[in-house]
């Protein structure tokens, strides 16, 4: 039996401030995929008119009768309202645990949620901030704090919500279960950690945590006069090998930015006396785990020609 309520709109419009910062959202469905066995989040069609989200969404949402997706960035102003720090591995919840620490080491609550696999960690804003802040901000703290980002092959590690620093016109990002609603896989709600797990208790825990100004979180990355330079940290950051996974970063030195990557000269394609041109090689700024060579190298041949063995898959 699935645990219904029935939420007032006063709790309702109140987790709107919190959490809703555009019209768009998306919806779990109440059945599973056929081929995957997944319970999917699609955004609504607006030929159904239900493309923006209401006050009774929310309700239902919170009254366990549907399921929330929420995004993070209002396109309008490139602004968050939170961020989001998702962990799903197997030391995810440590590591947020770590974050969470790390954060409140700064003066700033951070709100830890159970998820299926791992957690979420919640930080709210005052006033929305711009994602590419609050995104440089938490990149910057999980550095510090060595905790992983995810990349790609499967590297464990957080993911961002936002994910993007940016929203071009049309685009959504990623959105994340809303919190207080019921999983329709798994038919149970996922608490935060810091209340009673009741939704009273919930939203009373939520209301209390200090919300972080504009101002601290400018002051927090205060050494970072610009994008380009809390970058450039990841490029210049020495190597470590005892670092548990690769990170192309530690390798090459992109003296290039175009667009949303880092521009060099691919290691395989120059241990083939290729790419004299320097620009074979993109490595995302925003995900700067994820690279590729436009010419086809794989990341094999790429690590073979740094000299770094690919760790065996068990
Ligand atoms: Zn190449």
């Amino acid at each position: 039996m699935r645990d219904t309520l029935q939420t007032s709109s006063e709790i309702a419009f109140e987790y709107a401030r919190w959490f809703v910062n555009r019209r768009a959202f998306t919806l779990q469905s109440d059945r599973p995929h056929p081929g995957t066995g997944r319970h999917y989040y699609y955004r609504p069609r607006s030929r159904e008119d239900r493309s923006s989200i209401t006050a009774w969404d929310i309700q239902r949402h919170l009254n366990g009768q549907m399921t929330l997706g929420l995004y993070a960035i209002n396109p309008a102003t490139q602004r968050v309202k939170w961020m989001a720090i998702d962990a799903d591995y197997r030391r995810a919840v440590e590591d947020l645990l770590r974050l969470q620490y790390g954060l409140g080491q700064t003066g700033i609550q951070a709100a830890l949620e159970q998820s299926r696999r791992g957690g979420h960690l919640w930080i709210f804003f005052e006033q929305p901030v711009l994602a590419r802040h609050a995104r440089i901000f938490v990149y910057q703290l999980a550095d510090k704090l060595n905790v992983n980002v995810k990349g790609p092959g499967g590297i464990d590690g957080i993911e961002l919500f936002p994910k993007q620093d940016h929203l071009d016109a049309g685009q959504f990002g990623n959105a994340i279960r809303g919190p207080l609603g019921i999983h329709r896989a798994a038919g149970r709600r996922y608490w935060f950690y810091g209340a009673p797990y009741d939704l009273e208790s919930q939203m009373a825990y939520l209301r209390g945590l200090r919300r972080v100004t504009e101002r601290q979180l400018l002051e927090l990355t205060a050494d970072v006069p610009s994008v380009l330079d809390a970058q450039a940290t990841w490029v210049n950051r020495t190597f470590d090998p005892n670092r548990p996974h690769f990170r192309i970063l530690d390798f090459v030195h992109p003296e290039r930015k175009v667009g949303r990557n880092w521009i060099t000269q691919c290691p395989s394609c120059a241990a083939a006396g290729r790419d004299r041109s320097k620009d074979n090689l993109a490595i995302s700024v925003e995900e700067p785990l994820k690279y590729r060579c436009w010419s086809g190298c794989t990341r094999e041949q790429i690590r073979q020609a740094l000299g770094v063995a690919t760790p065996a898959v068990a």
